[in-house]
């Protein structure tokens, strides 16, 4: 928050007597989990903020000044600012914006937090000098010859102006930035990748050596990147590295404001080269999360979809799946939320449609994506073949993305109670031919309709970059792509806040700042609502609070 951020020093900070809280707040650490999930007993502290403009995304869109958080809710919204007193931490936010916790109801969070090395997301970088900035100070962050990576989440695409051709960063350009940090940085699913000249030194030292061109490009494919990629999983990936990368992906989410993922899972891993960013262990890459869990280290929530990919009618995984996992099943920081974003593979035997009558059956949420101008046809074929047998009225079946969906297809979505999830992905690489989704056809619909990145490997976590998309229909290269279906900025606010809350079945506890709620929000860098366009790619947050604890704290970063 600038230069004085909340009208309160360190030192009256200190005075305000909440230990706990302002431990938080000094040193950057993470709360106990059972603090954040508001258990009984566990505080006694209020934090109260005041003099904010606090966009509650309630029914009536009220915007209020102060809202206090007691054990892990809102309880106070608007009205006086309580009487201080020992245990409470007053913040004043001097007019800063503030807006409920951001919800991703489709990302791939876990993903990310699995990844091998420091991982440093490239997706706000906007030029070369950018992403060197960015590598150099990740080197200064990390042990010395610590690996800096960056797999998926970017596109080439952000560096370059709408008329220059667009490259990755070359071994001279990532030397000048980090020359002792091996570096190592790779587009989308499979490349093209890039490395620095102790990145190259490593890639060149496997047997067969992996094939690093003198300007340090790696080429697209199994057999280059995919065994870069490989190389550096099976060399750093251990049971600590993965706690530790799940910690830094929800800290950079939380500095975006992101305080509650719906991670979609991944393509199973096969330890081979062709395993691509979007490869894991589906049976075991949640542990570091739940790990962080156990520890009370968890800063923010996340929900877990598992996603099944069984290409024979016997459909194993998945039937397994349903016999032996809880639906449903967590707290308020962890759930299991549904069978997504595949529930079938492909096969002649047409899997989905059996797999659909299995979840249905076993009440179970669904989630698939659609890509194409026909796939959510059979899709959405095949929900209605299982609502016609085990109805799903109830159970808030999802199809995400949705580029090319049509108004006659969203009427029989929303017939069955089904909905869409919306994302900005087409904002990296979309052309006025590849473009969508219709965002003001589904809002004009009226089916139940959320907002997500889809984010780490095609598409960017931060939702301020899919806000922009949204509301402009520019890509990156400010090409207009998505014209006539842009939606407003309160219209997209809503969709990544209050009406996500219906995608993880919690809209009664969480998505907007009303008392009783679960007391997640973000304190905006800038006005959201006022600032240019393209001045909604740099908002960040300030100050996150999950569940009433700041687990975000961009002043305590010295910034
Ligand atoms: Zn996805």
């Amino acid at each position: 928050m600038d230069e004085e951020p909340t009208g309160l020093s360190r030192r009256q900070l200190l005075g305000a007597g909440a230990a706990a809280a302002i431990r938080t707040v000094l040193g950057g650490t993470v709360p106990s989990a059972a603090g954040a999930q508001g258990a009984a007993g566990d505080t006694a502290e209020e934090l109260v903020l005041v003099n904010g403009r606090i966009h509650t995304m309630d029914g009536k869109n009220t915007v209020a000044r102060t809202v206090s958080i007691r054990n892990g809710r809102f309880a106070a919204v608007d009205g006086n600012a309580p009487a201080r007193r020992p245990g409470t931490l007053v913040i004043d936010l001097r007019g800063r914006t503030v807006v409920p916790g951001i919800i991703d109801n489709h990302n791939h969070i876990v993903l990310m937090g699995n990844r091998p090395g420091f991982h440093l997301p490239l997706e706000n970088a906007a030029s070369i000098a950018d992403v060197q900035e960015a590598v150099a100070a990740r080197a200064k962050a990390v042990p010395r010859n610590a690996w800096i990576t960056t797999i998926g989440g970017f596109h080439r695409n952000q560096f370059f102006s709408p008329d220059a051709s667009p490259r990755l960063p070359t071994l001279a350009e990532l030397d000048a930035a980090a020359p002792d940090n091996p570096v190592y940085i790779s587009e989308s699913f499979m490349g093209p990748s890039t490395t620095n000249r102790p990145g190259k030194a490593f890639f060149e030292r496997q047997t067969p050596p992996i094939v690093v061109g003198q300007d340090g490009s790696i080429a697209a494919g199994p057999q280059t990147t995919g065994r870069a990629t490989l190389a550096l999983r099976q060399t750093l990936l251990t049971p600590e590295e993965r706690k530790r990368g799940a910690r830094d992906a929800m800290a950079y989410g939380l500095s975006l404001g992101v305080t509650t993922h719906l991670d979609q899972g991944a393509f199973q891993s096969t330890n081979t080269p062709s395993d691509g960013a979007a490869h894991e262990d589906n049976y075991t890459m949640h542990r570091p999360f739940l790990a962080l869990h156990d520890e009370g280290k968890l800063p923010a929530r996340l929900r877990i979809n598992f996603l099944h990919q069984d290409t024979t009618p016997d459909l194993p995984t998945l039937s397994e799946r349903l016999k032996h996992t809880f639906k449903f099943f967590g707290d308020d920081m962890v759930r299991t939320g549904g069978i997504g974003e595949f529930l079938a593979g492909f096969g002649p035997s047409d899997p989905l449609a059996a797999a659909a009558r299995l979840v249905a059956r076993a009440g179970w949420r669904a989630e698939v994506h659609s890509l194409s101008a026909t796939d959510f046809q059979q899709e959405i074929d095949a929900f209605e073949a299982a609502h016609a047998e085990y109805p799903i009225t109830d159970l808030r079946w999802v199809v995400a993305h949705v580029p090319f969906i049509t108004e006659p297809w969203l009427a029989r979505l929303k017939a069955m109670g089904g909905g869409v999830s919306l994302t900005g992905w087409r904002y990296l690489a979309g052309t006025p031919e590849q473009n969508g989704p219709p965002f003001r056809t589904i809002l004009t619909n009226g089916i139940a309709v959320g907002m997500s990145s889809d984010g780490m490997q095609i598409a960017p976590m931060n939702p301020w970059l899919h806000m922009y998309y949204a509301t402009t229909g520019l890509n990156a290269r400010q090409r207009l792509i998505n014209g006539g279906q842009q939606i407003t900025r309160q219209e997209v606010l809503k969709l990544y806040t209050v009406s996500n809350g219906w995608f993880l079945r919690e809209e009664h506890q969480i998505g907007s700042i009303e008392p009783g709620k679960l007391a997640d929000l973000a304190v905006l860098s800038d006005d959201y609502f006022t600032v240019p366009d393209e001045k909604l790619k740099k908002i960040r947050s300030v100050l996150t609070v999950v569940g009433g604890r700041i687990v975000h704290d961009a002043r305590a970063d010295g910034r």
